[in-house]
C-alpha cells in the first residue's frame, strides 16, 4: 500500500482527513451542496498531479470529464501561478472532454481507456465532474429508476477496473439528495445521490459543507479504510488551501 501515489489536495488538513490525499486505484467521491468547493477541489487536483510527490511521485497528466460545464481554464491558470507553474504548460496537460449525455459519458469512457493503454503511466487522475448530473437529467422517470442504477453500476465498476489496470486516481464529484432529513440534534443530515450502486462504488465518500466566506468543512461520510473524522479547509483563487 505504501507504494500507492496519492495527489494533494492542496490543503495538508484535507490530505491527513484522506490518509495522504486521493488515493490511486481507487474512487474518491466528494459530495456537497452547490458552492461547497467540489469544482475547486477538481480544478486543484489538475495542476498538483502535475507536480512531484511522496513516494517517488513525478507527477502526470489529467483527463478531466465535464457534465455540467464547470471547468474554468481560467480558475487552473490561477491555481498554476500558486504553485509557480507555467499556465500553458498544465492547461497542456489536461485532456479535458465535455459529456453531453449519460450515453456520452460511457462513450468517452472508452476514448478515455484507449488513451491510457496507448500511453501507459502518462496519465495519472482521471475526473469525472459531476458523476450523476447527466444520469438525473436522462433517466428522471419513477420507472427509469432500475434501469439507471444498472448503467451506473456499469459505469463505476468499470472506472474502478481502470484505475486499477493502468494504477490512476479517479476522483468523482456527486450531488447531495434533495431528501434532507432533520436528526434529533436538529441538524440536516445530508446524503449523497446514486443509491447503495454508489454507496459500495466509491472506496472513500467525503462530505463538503459551507462555512463562513472561504471556510469549507470536509468529513468523511464512509471509507473502508479511514477513519471517521472533519477537517476544515479553505477556498482561494489559488485552489484550496489551509
Ligand atoms: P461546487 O462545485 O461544490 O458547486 P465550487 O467548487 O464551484 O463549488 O466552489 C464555488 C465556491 O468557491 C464559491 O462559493 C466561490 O465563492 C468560491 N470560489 C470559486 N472561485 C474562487 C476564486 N477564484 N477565489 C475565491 N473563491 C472562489
Amino acid at each position: 500500500r505504501n507504494k500507492i501515489f496519492k495527489l494533494s489536495t492542496g490543503s495538508k488538513r484535507l490530505d491527513q482527513l484522506l490518509g495522504g490525499g486521493i488515493e490511486a486505484m481507487s474512487i474518491t467521491e466528494v459530495f456537497g451542496e452547490f458552492g461547497s468547493g467540489k469544482s475547486q477541489l477538481a480544478h486543484t487536483l489538475c495542476v498538483t498531479t502535475q507536480m512531484p510527490g511522496p513516494n517517488s511521485y513525478l507527477g502526470g497528466k489529467v483527463i478531466f470529464v465535464d457534465t455540467e460545464h464547470t471547468f474554468r481554464p481560467d480558475r487552473i491558470r490561477m491555481i498554476a501561478d500558486r504553485f509557480n507553474l507555467n499556465q500553458a504548460t498544465v492547461l497542456d496537460n489536461i485532456l479535458y472532454a465535455r459529456a453531453y449525455n449519460s450515453e456520452h459519458q460511457w462513450e468517452l469512457l472508452n476514448h478515455i481507456g484507449e488513451k491510457l493503454h496507448e500511453d501507459p503511466g502518462l496519465y495519472k487522475l482521471l475526473i469525472i465532474d459531476s458523476i450523476m448530473a447527466l444520469f438525473r437529467v436522462d433517466f428522471s422517470g419513477l420507472g427509469e429508476i432500475t434501469d439507471r442504477q444498472k448503467k451506473l453500476g456499469q459505469m463505476m465498476s468499470r472506472l474502478q477496473k481502470m484505475s486499477e489496470e493502468f494504477n490512476i486516481a479517479v476522483f468523482i464529484t456527486n450531488q447531495i439528495s434533495s431528501d434532507i432529513r432533520i436528526n434529533d440534534m436538529d441538524r440536516a443530515t445530508y446524503k449523497p445521490i446514486g443509491g447503495n450502486i454508489l454507496a459500495h462504488a466509491s472506496t472513500n465518500r467525503i462530505f463538503f459543507q459551507k462555512g463562513q466566506g472561504p471556510l469549507r468543512k470536509a468529513m468523511v461520510f464512509s471509507s473502508t479504510d479511514l477513519e471517521e473524522s472533519e477537517e476544515e479547509f479553505i477556498i482561494t483563487a489559488g485552489g484550496v488551501d489551509d
